[in-house]
């Protein structure tokens, strides 16, 4: 059936900005962090070891050692790669939308570009419309530049930093940060780190989602699997009322997607909603609503295969 409308994208904004900071916070927290120093995890506080030392040292036996290895090793691999896929394959990219760290930072950097330039990205090649979906008109303004280019750099530092204290002792990492007494490996892996984030925030980051991510991949590939899987969906008998519109939903996507076409072109979506909302401001005083809407079982089909979003003119709505 047809998921109802809701306005979401407040809740999204708060999960997002939540596991933002548990990412960077999980090391630190010994939440979730792998110790080379130690050569074991840490899972919330305690170690997470295989026990292969206590193998060697004969304390256990060989089928203790290999039951330790499926029930530590295997099995929470299984179980969390389980539920990312099963979870992409009844609802989409969730994680990518409502979750992931780097997409929080696509988004903001989109909107700043744009602020900035017209663009959400430099690979745009027109500027986008200046009014948007709830009727206000935002032009283009230079000295967002000046906000942009550093948030992405401190974006950069903060995920290259982040991510090596997933690997060392992260109090010792902050200790030498403050007091430049970083060794010749951890400042080349953040000042490395730092650059490489930075040239993706500023130059590659939907690129990234779209085709460099593995997570996103797999989870894309689960969703394409399922044709009854969560999907936005088009309301083509009412397209008519896209006329007076400048497009407001595909303006609106960070993937730069287009949300008025069939699941297959949509491949990367993200769930985000953006699309959704950018409707909903539109046709705020349509009584119908929105046209576009998640939609997922027997609605979903259509979407998977194309035939919901013909007019009778057989031209597909999303070539307009
Ligand atoms: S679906 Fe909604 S936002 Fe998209 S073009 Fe039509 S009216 Fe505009
Ligand atoms: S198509 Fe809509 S839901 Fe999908 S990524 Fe684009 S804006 Fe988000």
């Amino acid at each position: 059936m047809g998921v109802q409308r809701h306005s979401l994208s407040r809740y999204r904004r708060w999960l997002q900005a939540g596991f933002f900071i548990l990412f960077v916070v999980a090391p630190p927290l010994d939440v979730f962090r792998y110790d080379l120093t130690l050569g074991h995890f840490i899972v919330l506080g305690r170690p997470w070891t295989l026990g292969l030392d206590a193998l060697i040292s004969g304390d256990i036996s060989a089928p203790r050692a290999v039951a330790n290895v499926i029930v530590r090793g295997f099995l929470p691999v299984l179980l969390v790669g389980a539920a990312l896929i099963w979870t992409a394959w009844r609802y989409g990219r969730l994680y990518c939308g409502w979750l992931c760290p780097h997409f929080s930072v696509v988004e903001t950097v989109n909107a700043l570009m744009q602020r900035a330039s017209g663009k959400p990205s430099i690979w745009e090649s027109q500027p986008l419309p200046a009014r948007r979906p709830d009727g206000r008109t935002v032009l283009p303004d230079g000295r967002y530049w000046l906000l942009t280019v550093p948030l992405a750099a401190a974006f950069a530092f903060l995920w290259a930093l982040s991510l090596l204290s997933y690997l060392l002792p992260p109090f010792e990492i902050y200790h030498n940060l403050l007091n430049a007494s970083l060794t010749g490996n951890q400042a080349r892996f953040l000042g490395i780190g730092t650059l490489l984030f930075f040239i993706d925030f500023m130059f590659a980051r939907h690129l990234f989602c779209r085709f460099g991510c593995a997570v996103g991949l797999f989870q894309s590939l689960a969703w394409m699997a399922n044709p009854r899987a969560l999907v936005v969906g088009f309301d083509s008998s009412r397209a008519r009322s896209c006329q007076a519109c400048n497009n407001a939903c595909d303006n609106a996507c960070p993937m730069r997607l287009r949300p008025r076409t069939i699941k297959r072109r949509m491949f990367t979506c993200t769930e985000c909603t953006q699309c959704i909302s950018a409707c909903e401001q539109v046709q705020a005083d349509n009584p119908a609503g929105g046209l576009l809407q998640w939609v997922d079982d027997a609605h979903a089909i259509p979407v998977a295969t194309g035939r919901s979003i013909r007019p009778r003119s057989g031209k597909a709505v999303a070539d307009y």
